[in-house]
């Protein structure tokens, strides 16, 4: 009697297991339709990245690998608004905002690019490299911080990072052959970073790297005012906890808000495969009088994409949970 007894509940466990694994089985497929679905055809790179192969660990703390042939990364500068001004490769964005009174430069691109593709690109947009007052970078991998110091030795350029960011530079034994930049300003929450009549506000999202930094600015497209959501971290090649991945959603969901309450209609990133920044550069060539700037996809856009991330790191929250 007892044995049958214990053997029904043996079996009504393995029941209720079953059913609470095939309940997240749905969860997860219904995050990732959620995801597909704000993604669209505007963020299919965004969705591609962090919903159907995302990357689940850190990268190591290793030397450099030789700079990749030029013709594969160089792409022309150009200016993006009238006091924006792309300055990046094919594949990331560094971005001048240019004031009365000098420039914001945002992220720094890999070492080997950072020379030609912002010095410069800086002086064939006419600009003066000398003028980047503020180097705000998202985060601390080497694709985004490969010109920091270069900034901050040859022009003085005041340097940002987010707290957990400085301790990972710091931290480093192998990834900055050539130097680390030096401390300088910690980005902190709703801080802002002006230079004459240009003016960024950092929000942190902690969860790509625990420093992360996102940002909102404003921009003029022939003189109108346009706010941008700069998002300043993305791929999900952090340690692939349920604490991390709720870090990452808390901060999606934070610049998501802001975002909204600032009616940011542009949503920026710091790789084209995000944000398409070259592609809509070249068909910027195409636009007519009266057209939509290729960049002004609209605060419904906007709130889409971070719908996006949130909704892949649910799934791959979910996923994880479903292993343990
Ligand atoms: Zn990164």
């Amino acid at each position: 009697m007892k044995s049958l007894f214990i053997r029904t509940l043996v079996i009504a466990a393995a029941f209720g297991l079953a059913e609470a694994g095939a309940q997240t089985r749905d969860q997860i497929e219904e995050h990732l339709a959620a995801a597909k679905a704000a993604a669209g055809f505007d963020f299919t790179g965004t969705l591609a990245r962090v919903c159907i192969a995302p990357q689940t660990a850190p990268g190591r703390d290793v030397a450099p690998g030789p700079a990749p042939a030029r013709e594969t990364w160089y792409t022309d500068p150009a200016q993006v608004f009238d006091n924006l001004y792309f300055v990046g490769t094919k594949y990331h964005s560094s971005s001048a905002l240019r004031s009365s009174e000098g420039i914001i430069l945002i992220d720094t691109l890999f070492d080997y690019a950072s020379e030609e593709a912002i010095v410069g690109g800086l002086k064939k947009l006419g600009l003066d490299p000398a003028s980047v007052k503020y180097v705000i970078v998202s985060h601390a991998h080497r694709d985004h911080d490969g010109g920091a110091k270069l900034m901050q030795d040859r022009f003085g350029s005041r340097i940002v990072f987010g707290e957990g960011d400085w301790q990972m530079i710091e931290r480093s034994v192998n990834q900055y052959p050539y130097g680390k930049p030096k401390r300088d300003i910690v980005g902190t929450d709703g801080q802002k970073i002006t230079v004459g009549d240009a003016s960024v506000t950092i929000v942190p999202t902690p969860g790509h790297t625990p420093g992360t930094l996102s940002m909102l600015f404003q921009v003029r497209d022939r003189g109108r005012p346009l706010t941008v959501a700069y998002s300043g971290g993305t791929a999900f090649n952090f340690v692939n906890d349920v604490p991390h991945f709720d870090t990452y959603i808390a901060s999606q969901r934070k610049i998501a808000a802001a975002a909204a309450a600032a009616n940011a209609s542009i949503l920026m990133s710091n790789h084209s495969e995000f944000d398409n920044a070259v592609t809509k550069i070249k068909l910027m060539a195409a636009r007519k009088a009266g057209e939509v700037h290729p960049f002004d996809l609209g605060a419904e856009a906007v709130a889409r994409y971070f719908k996006v991330t949130d909704e892949c790191a649910q799934a791959a929250r979910l996923r994880l949970l479903q292993k343990s």
